[in-house]
């Protein structure tokens, strides 16, 4: 019974440190369960995703955030980018 509380620790484990690295914390959620230590591991040594880029709101593909269309799904994203702030 302990196996399973433990695995899900790691799921859960897994889908935060993926959030805070902009990536699926579903995905890894699921990968947590399926792999317990072993996706805990692997989310860990994962660089984070990019801060220019951004999952598109509508394929979910990751495209740069000043991205006018998806080039993925060829969208057409309308949301302006937010004003240059420094750093
Ligand atoms: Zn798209």
């Amino acid at each position: 019974m302990e196996f399973i509380i433990l695995w899900t620790i790691c799921a859960v484990v897994c889908a935060l440190i993926a959030n805070a690295k902009r990536r699926s914390p579903w995905a890894w959620l699921a990968l947590g369960f399926l792999f317990g230590l072993f996706a805990v591991v692997a989310v860990a040594v994962m660089p984070s995703i990019e801060p220019d880029t951004m999952p598109c709101p509508y394929c979910k593909e990751l495209i740069k955030k000043d991205a006018t269309t998806c080039r993925h799904c060829r969208t057409v994203l309308n949301s302006p980018p937010p004003p240059g702030n420094p750093g």
